[in-house]
């Protein structure tokens, strides 16, 4: 269940029958969201990297595109982890062109200190190119952990 708030820039969740309000972006790949900083352009850490294909190999429409090497060129500095894509000069998806959406989501099942806990990471496109991994931790404003225990994984393909 997904409750979209009013206001632009939150969105909640009823996570273990609390409504907890998620820190990220409510229009897809909106740049509204005050905490994106440009960072110097850089290859995806591993976990963005394997996050990443993972979600786009799940993806039929998206799974044999030829995606070329890519770099993230923003982060956002709330903790949250999430970052941004930089925008290839031709899609990476010409069929998507003009297009903007969610390739997927990976909702980890995780546990923390001996508690259960729920990570989100959403991979947007915009214009046909992968656009921004979008971390959400319904702990917000805590940081995302550093490191946890996976316990379950679940992905899921946007429309
Ligand atoms: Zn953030």
């Amino acid at each position: 269940m997904q409750i979209l708030g009013t206001d632009v820039g939150f969105r909640g969740k009823m996570v273990n029958g609390v409504l907890r309000i998620i820190h990220g972006v409510y229009k897809e790949m909106s740049m509204e969201h005050g905490s994106y900083i440009n960072v110097p352009r850089r290859p995806p850490t591993s976990q963005e990297g394997a996050w990443i294909n993972e979600i786009v190999l799940a993806n039929p429409a998206w799974s044999d595109v030829d995606l070329g090497e890519l770099f993230i060129v923003a982060e956002c500095r709330c903790g949250c982890r999430s970052v941004v894509l930089e925008a290839p000069s031709q899609p990476q998806n010409p069929r998507f062109g003009g297009h903007q959406g969610l390739v997927g989501e990976i909702e980890l099942g995780i546990n923390l200190d001996g508690k259960n806990d729920v990570i989100s990471v959403l991979l947007h496109f915009a214009e046909g190119s992968l656009s921004l991994l979008e971390v959400i931790w319904y702990n917000f404003p805590e940081p995302v952990p550093s490191t946890w225990k996976e316990i379950n994984r679940e992905v899921r393909i946007g429309g």
